[in-house]
């Protein structure tokens, strides 16, 4: 089981108290970008062995969005923060 503390109301939840909304830190292109790169950006997402920067929901509480390092294949978690804020292990902003 996955346990998160919310960094916006500071309780920690279960993952069946949180939604988790994929893969982080992705931008939204122009709208003048072709078919193939606006695809990408729909439905091509890293589906990494390990480290992934990804955006969980504290739906069963505050309902405020945040973003985790986690890591895929042990579920550790490195690092939980509102947007904008997260660390990575290197210390690189992400
Ligand atoms: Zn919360």
């Amino acid at each position: 089981m996955i346990l998160i503390r919310c960094p916006h109301c500071r309780e920690l939840r279960a993952e069946d108290e949180l939604v988790y909304g994929g893969e982080a830190g992705l931008i939204r292109p122009a709208e003048s970008v072709d078919d193939v790169q606006w695809t990408d950006y729909l439905f091509m997402r890293a589906n990494p062995k390990g480290m992934h920067c990804e955006q969980w929901c504290c739906s069963a509480g505050c309902g405020q969005w945040f973003e985790v390092m986690r890591d895929t294949v042990t579920h550790r978690i490195t690092a939980v923060a509102k947007f904008q804020q997260l660390v990575a292990p290197s210390g690189e902003m992400t």
